[in-house]
């Protein structure tokens, strides 16, 4: 059954959660969702939705926001009208490499996803959206947690050691300190202040990244 969670933190600005945006990512950012307490918030008025399983139609396609999906993520967008908008996705560990390429910007016309540690990586939101559904002076963000899929689901966590160096506790925490930036901000300024002190050289890659696709009067989050 899909998620929603609603707290009610007083006045404040307004934050949208969304997991579960495509195919099955839900079940795993759910358990992550979870580890968010009252006490993790600033004040606000804060939502979180996590869905259960819908086909797979990446966001950087249009496709995906003529779908049912789609519609129900942007009407949710529109409705609320966020001043934080996050979305929380789960990503196949063998697309690491692909995702934070710059090759991306050639095959698929869209910036890499920025690699914070861990296997989280982070990003904007869809350019689809980001104009149209949001004001500049919205912090839009995406953030991506590693999983595992095919064969490397029979490994063990020493194997999976082994081979990708992945260790679930420590994205975990990476994940989380994330996301933690964005719970806690009470405003842009806020979460820029923060971002720059414990992710600074991803907030000088999401800069170079925003002037390509959006020029330079446009922020980078
Ligand atoms: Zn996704």
């Amino acid at each position: 059954m899909s998620y929603f969670r609603y707290i009610d933190n007083g006045e404040g600005p307004t934050k949208l959660f969304i997991g579960g945006v495509h195919g099955d990512e839900g079940k795993h950012v759910l358990p992550l969702i979870k580890l968010l307490s009252r006490e993790d918030f600033s004040k606000g008025q804060i939502y979180i939705y996590n869905f259960d399983k819908t086909p797979y139609v990446s966001t950087i396609h249009k496709e995906f926001y003529q779908s049912e999906q789609g519609k129900k993520i942007l009407n949710l967008i529109d409705y609320y009208k966020p001043d934080f908008y996050t979305e929380l996705h789960s990503y196949n560990i063998r697309h690491f490499k692909k995702l934070t390429s710059m090759d991306r910007l050639d095959s698929q016309g869209i910036p890499p996803l920025i690699d914070c540690g861990q296997y989280v990586l982070c990003s904007s939101v869809s350019p689809l959206i980001r104009r149209k559904h949001f004001t500049k002076a919205d912090i839009c963000q995406t953030l991506e947690f590693p999983t595992f899929r095919g064969d490397d689901l029979k490994l063990s966590d020493d194997e999976l050691y082994e081979k990708y160096e992945f260790n679930y506790d420590a994205s975990v925490e990476e994940y989380m300190s994330f996301l933690r930036l964005i719970t806690l901000s009470k405003n842009r300024d806020d979460f820029e202040k923060r971002v720059l002190k414990d992710y600074k050289k991803q907030a000088d890659l999401a800069l170079k990244y925003v002037k390509i696709i959006y020029g330079l009067d446009f922020p980078r989050y």
